[in-house]
């Protein structure tokens, strides 16, 4: 294991061209201390997360120093925000210090709140402790899951201020994923006007990610094809966990299909379809039942962009496949979820008449299917129907399950539902990141004491066991907790 100057670095973007990116050195913050490291995004580098607080490495991940084998850069893209083409965006705050080569992968190390960019326009280039965290556990909370993100190496707070509604700790997050490429990279390339450099972009991406393809005769078709079945098989994972983004703009979509760009982001407490996460959402574009139409639209965007490569017709039938990738993994998974084992299309109207009685009933997403394994137990059944805001809806669905049961062909003793358990508790997360779980880490993490993001880091990364000892942070959310507005301003 080794300490950050020992990785092995590369920089493979200065060889493209210089519209894609400019050269920056970070600006770093005063007196850093470290919150949090993980030590499983420390493991993908080969990196001892031990060695972060050493001296010299907090200088490097708070922007005081740079290694010479780093060559920072901020990339240039554009995208649409909340349905507005912006051909200004590109990276702000954040430096792509290098990539590093560890047994075969290679990982971007991005710097997050290293300072201004030529593409900062009217913003500082900072980032502040409570945005910094929220992402830190949100990526690796995802990551627990098994959901495809970009990860978080570790947040640094400082002394310096950095001013928002209010003045707040500077901190800096260092991100760390397969790649930084979005969709709206294709967008300033293509909308830009500039087809050679679209076409270059392009072979990059394929070389860096899908080398199998170089050779192949319709190699940027192929690509577009394993970003739609990417991002609609997120879509399917994020409905399912009940997982919120909030701010869907192109230049937040990766291009390999991770959760990307950790704003406003929740969790849902009560099952709520159309639930708005972002405070600044006043149309609710972003709203949770409208994200996989959100990511076809963006798709759609970049079968746009990919127009001067790639034959219309060619695209649109790939774009058409997305509804039904989608569908047949967020059914598959539902299906888990319930603990059914017919194929995924069997059941999909019972699933779909669930998710209407969750509503209805006012339940907790994460608590009624951590619970369901045990709905037939007298004591849970009464706990979980006491909690339902209409208990006919209730009564009216258990009969449902237990007829979907029998029609799925599962027995009714005591073995089967033993085993039916252990499978649904592998899909049925106990812990996931509430709002107000975050929120006091954080309130805790600005009075200096780092300790609660770190116990909650702890838990989440084991969100299918049961873990006695934490079972406080699977209770059902205070009512403060639940309808917490998350600004923008981050
Ligand atoms: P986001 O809403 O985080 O996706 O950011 C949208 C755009 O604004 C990106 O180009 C960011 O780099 C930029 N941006 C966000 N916050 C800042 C900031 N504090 N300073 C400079 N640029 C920023
Ligand atoms: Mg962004």
């Amino acid at each position: 294991m080794n300490t950050l100057p020992e990785l092995n670095y590369v920089q493979p973007f200065l060889a493209l061209p210089k519209p894609l990116y400019s050269q920056v050195m970070p600006q770093g913050l005063s007196n850093p201390r470290l919150v949090i490291g993980s030590a499983s995004t420390a493991g993908l580098l080969g990196l001892d997360v031990n060695t972060l607080e050493q001296a010299d490495s907090l200088q490097l991940i708070s922007g005081q120093g740079v290694l010479n084998t780093w060559q920072p850069i901020a990339m240039k893209y554009t995208g649409h925000q909340f349905g507005q083409y912006n051909p200004q965006l590109g990276d702000g705050r954040g430096l792509l210090l290098a990539q590093v080569q560890h047994r075969g992968s290679v990982w971007d190390m991005h710097l997050k709140g290293a300072g201004s960019t030529p593409y900062s326009r009217q913003g500082d280039g900072r980032a502040v402790l409570r945005s910094s965290i929220r992402e830190f556990l949100g990526s690796e909370a995802l990551a627990a899951l098994g959901i495809p993100t970009t990860r978080a190496l570790c947040v640094v707070d400082s002394d310096t201020p950095v001013y928002r509604e209010q003045a707040e700790s500077g901190a800096m997050l260092m991100r760390v994923s397969a790649s930084h490429i979005r969709f709206g990279h294709f967008e300033f390339c293509s909308f830009g006007k500039q087809p050679q450099l679209l076409q270059t972009l392009c072979d990059f991406v394929i070389e860096q990610h899908y080398p199998q393809l170089i050779e192949h005769e319709h190699k940027y078709l192929e690509f577009y094809k394993h970003t739609v079945h990417k991002t609609a098989s997120l879509m399917a994972q994020w409905q399912s966990i009940g997982f919120a983004h909030g701010v869907m703009n192109t230049d937040n979509m990766s291009i390999l299909g991770e959760t990307f760009d950790f704003g406003p982001f929740a969790f849902l407490d009560d099952y709520e379809a159309g639930f708005i996460c972002n405070h600044s959402d006043y149309q609710g574009r972003y709203a949770f039942n409208r994200q996989p139409n959100i990511a076809r639209w963006n798709l759609s965007v970049l079968a746009q962009a990919l127009l001067p490569l790639i034959d219309k017709e060619q695209l649109v039938e790939q774009l058409e496949g997305f509804d039904e990738v989608f569908a047949a993994h967020y059914f598959a998974i539902m299906n888990n979820k319930f603990g059914l084992l017919a194929p995924h299309d069997v059941h999909q109207p019972f699933i779909e008449q669930s998710l209407v009685m969750l509503e209805t009933c006012k339940l907790d997403y994460c608590v009624f299917f951590r619970q369901l394994s045990d709905i037939h137990e007298p004591q849970v059944h009464t706990y979980i129907r006491n909690l339902c805001l209409d208990i006919r809806a209730f009564d009216d669905w258990y009969e449902q399950y237990q007829q979907t049961l029998r029609r799925d062909g599962q027995a009714d003793h005591e073995q089967a539902r033993a085993s039916r358990k252990q499978r649904m508790n592998l899909v049925n997360p106990k812990y996931i990141l509430r709002n107000y779980l975050a929120q006091n880490a954080i309130a805790a993490a600005q009075q200096g004491d780092y300790s609660l993001v770190q116990t909650l880091h702890k838990v989440l990364l084991n969100p299918f066991d049961e873990q006695p000892e934490f079972s406080e942070y699977a209770n059902l959310p205070p009512d403060w907790g639940k309808k917490l507005e998350i600004s923008c301003s981050s």
